[in-house]
């Protein structure tokens, strides 16, 4: 009979609900599960891309697709475009999904590259369905029934309203069995022996003790470090943006199914289209620039007029130095925080429930699981900050001090070791729990213009003409499925638009 059978949740924001809708479904009614979320505090409420990784939350807890973005008057994302970042007036998207045919022996990119250094090839954006459909506005769902067709390879994420998410997993929460308790957490009490999280006691006095606590109170990491003082691993030497502003405006068409990026002076703007309106933010360092100047650049480059008064928030990047202490884990911005440039942090609150649930303890906490938790988890954590870095690294913008300290910094020696691989013979590995796949290193390395020096020997087997056949015909077959493909709107308008 397993022990830890009371489970304290603190906090309700996206991670605090995606942990308590998790749980329910997977534990059952045989466990107690409480989450408490304070209205006054309310949640953070900004994180509002996501990557293809949370269709697969969805399917686990069987959450209807069309449901889900109907709730939170949510559109689909193929990927990320970046606006200014390897150069002023550059852009390339890092699409998710494949890129060129289907099941190939060598990956389709070592025969892009003989083909592109011989001055023989269009930019990579042109073979890879994610990232010539978002260009048109064009989106519809991978077709199971056209394996091999860049039809059958779309991967999609989603865009949606965070406050809404919310709101949409409390209901899926509560139905199982979860109960809320409103209201703010004043004092959390420790065992004298261990150490270990008794209960929290709430404002109004009453004591809420539990078998095993997560910490999803958001940035100020209210169990594990203002209670257990676990200790932060700052990065901002390497991601020095450490502030934002949030501001929605009106729509614009067309409906893009993709966030942007643009890069500006000292840091980089955010607009993600969702339904009914457009969320834009401007991540910025506030070493190099005031927020008078941060907010009115975000103000002189939106799409549609603001319909809200620009919110300011400051940041630390980096991670908690244990995301497990005792009976205690951290989940989301409690665990720490990477800037939202690739919309990971999601993600990660994804990857922490689900290895919370592998991890979860029996009778008692057990030093080694707890131990492995934490290598296992600062690993994603570490490939997904070198992949952050990667973008400020890999810039020859010289026209700022920002961008001339990014593009000069020391990096992390793995990041540099895997570019230095890369930049000779195109060859990429992903390693472990990394969650960026080969793909989305090469589009982002080769989109800011790190073009290696050779290409894997294999492709020099088939003659310089067979490779532009193939390469060509990969091209043209993406173009015309991206033409057959509807408009975002319209397949919105015909699956899952709000009412
Ligand atoms: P919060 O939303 O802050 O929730 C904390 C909860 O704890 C609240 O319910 C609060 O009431 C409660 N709480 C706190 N203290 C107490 C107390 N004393 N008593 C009771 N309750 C308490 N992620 C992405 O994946 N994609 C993105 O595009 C993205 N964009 C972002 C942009 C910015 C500028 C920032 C800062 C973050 C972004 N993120 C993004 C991250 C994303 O917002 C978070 O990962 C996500 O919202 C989870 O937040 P949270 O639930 O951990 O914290």
């Amino acid at each position: 009979m397993n022990t830890i059978r009371n489970i304290v949740i603190v906090g309700g924001g996206t991670a605090g609900w995606m942990t308590a809708a998790a749980f329910a479904k997977a534990l059952g009614p045989t466990y107690s599960i409480r989450l408490i979320e304070s209205d006054e505090i309310g949640i953070i409420g900004v994180g509002e891309a996501s990557i293809p990784n949370l269709t697969e939350y969805n399917r686990a807890l069987g959450i209807d697709e069309d449901e889900f973005l109907r709730a939170t008057r949510g559109s689909f994302k193929l990927g990320i475009e970046f606006v200014n970042w390897g150069a002023v007036g550059e852009r390339y998207i890092h699409g998710f999904g494949k890129i060129g045919g289907a099941d190939e022996a060598l990956p389709f990119y070592h025969f892009w590259l003989r083909a592109a250094q011989a001055g023989r090839a269009e930019p990579l954006g042109e073979y890879s369905i994610n990232t010539v459909a978002p260009r048109q506005a064009k989106f519809m769902r991978a077709r199971a029934d056209m394996a091999g067709s860049p039809l059958g390879d779309i991967a999609h994420a989603y865009h949606f309203d965070a406050g809404l998410y919310a709101k949409f997993l409390r209901g899926f929460a509560e139905q199982r069995g979860v109960r809320r308790l409103e209201g703010k957490v004043q004092q959390v009490l420790l065992r004298d022996a261990d150490g270990f999280i008794e209960a929290v006691v709430m404002e109004s006095g009453e004591r809420v003790a539990g078998d095993f606590f997560i910490d999803c109170s958001g940035m100020r990491g209210l169990l594990i470090q203002q209670s257990l003082q676990v200790g932060y691993e700052d990065w901002s030497q390497w991601l020095p943006c450490d502030r934002a502003i949030a501001v929605p405006c009106e729509s614009v068409a067309p409906l893009l199914p993709m966030t942007r990026s643009t890069a500006h002076s000292a840091g980089w703007q955010w607009r993600i289209p969702l339904q009914h309106r457009i969320g834009n933010g401007h991540v910025y360092s506030s070493q190099y620039m005031d927020k008078q100047e941060a907010e009115s650049i975000l103000m002189n480059n939106l799409d549609g007029a603001a319909t809200a008064a620009p919110r300011h928030l400051s940041f630390r990047t980096g991670r908690a130095k244990k995301f497990w202490d005792r009976n205690c884990v951290a989940v989301g911005l409690s665990s720490g925080f990477l800037e939202p440039l690739e919309s990971t942090s999601i993600h990660l609150i994804h990857m922490s429930v689900a290895r919370i649930l592998d991890f979860f303890p029996r009778q008692g906490f057990e030093p080694a699981d707890i131990a492995e938790y934490n290598a296992l988890t600062s690993v994603e954590f570490e490939r997904i900050r070198d992949f952050l870095i990667l973008h400020y690294k890999l810039t020859r913008r010289d026209d700022s001090p920002f961008w001339n300290y990014c593009r000069t910094m020391e990096i992390p020696e793995g990041l540099q070791r895997k570019m230095d691989l890369f930049a000779a013979n195109g060859r990429t590995y992903r390693d472990g729990v990394e969650l960026f796949v080969e793909t989305s290193w090469i589009q982002v390395m080769v989109g800011q213009g790190l073009m290696p020096r050779g290409h894997h020997p294999f492709a020099d087997q088939p003659s310089e003409e067979e490779v532009l056949a193939h390469v060509n015909n990969v091209r043209q077959v993406v173009a015309k499925c991206a033409n057959a493909m509807p408009a975002h709107a319209e397949f919105i308008a015909r699956h899952c638009a709000a009412t």
